[in-house]
């Protein structure tokens, strides 16, 4: 676990590819990095469209409704108002379209941390979305090297007077090879709350409830916390 910063506010910049990643998988460490003066803003790279079992749902409806669901679930944690990119569900690419948009987040947002998929070794192996691996994998080549670097997206500063940003510091979640372990005891009430929030992506919120905490007491025991959340850490620069 990081140290509580000596002058707050750090931010910490989430990256991912739904509503609803974040929430499985680290809002635990958001919800205690914010308890410690941290800021944290989420980006979101597409609204979940398609992230319903009705065939006569409107994309536009479900897109609605889960980022309605999104900004619920950041009032669990404390997060600010998530920036939604709006690129198509199940269509994301490395392209510089994502890489441009993700670039210029950075560079808004100035992140002492950044927390994103795992594109490399995700968990589970073999069968993630394609969607997390694009976000991991352009999110990663945004922060390091393109935001850093002045002569990538020069509009930031020109259009935007965004100056470059060197992220120092990345967590991986979804990691197949994880090597830093976040005590959420402090944080699991309101990443659980969090994930609830998603309405439309659950079934059966008690049982739901009950996986999560002993997902995180099983990561725990991994880590040697009595509840947690598992990353890849990377320093960059
Ligand atoms: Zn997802």
């Amino acid at each position: 676990m990081m140290s509580t910063p000596a002058v707050p506010p750090h931010t910490c910049l989430v990256i991912a590819a739904h509503p609803d990643d974040i929430e499985s998988w680290c809002a635990g460490s958001i919800a205690v990095l914010v308890k410690q003066g941290w800021r944290a803003v989420y980006v979101l790279c597409t609204s979940g469209e398609n992230g319903t079992s009705d065939p006569t749902e409107a994309p536009a409806i479900v897109s609605a409704r889960r980022e309605a669901e999104q900004r619920e679930a950041c009032r669990f944690v404390g997060a600010e108002e998530p920036v939604f990119l709006r690129l198509p569900d199940g269509g994301l690419e490395d392209d510089t379209l994502l890489r441009g948009l993700l670039v210029c987040e950075i560079r808004r947002h100035r992140p002492d941390l950044l927390i994103t998929h795992d594109p490399i070794h995700p968990f589970p192996p073999y069968t993630t979305h394609r969607d997390h691996r694009i976000a991991g994998r352009v999110a990663l080549d945004a922060a390091y090297p393109y935001a850093r670097d002045p002569l990538h997206f020069p509009e930031h500063l020109r259009d935007d007077g965004l100056q470059p940003h060197a992220v120092p510091e990345v967590w991986l979640f979804s990691s197949n090879t994880p090597d830093h372990y976040v005590d959420i005891s402090d944080g699991l009430a309101a990443k659980i709350a969090a994930r609830l929030a998603h309405a439309s992506q659950t079934t059966d919120p008690a049982a739901l409830a009950h996986s999560w905490r002993r997902r995180a007491e099983v990561t725990g025991q991994e880590g040697g916390l009595p509840l947690a959340e598992a990353f890849k850490r990377l320093t960059l620069n």
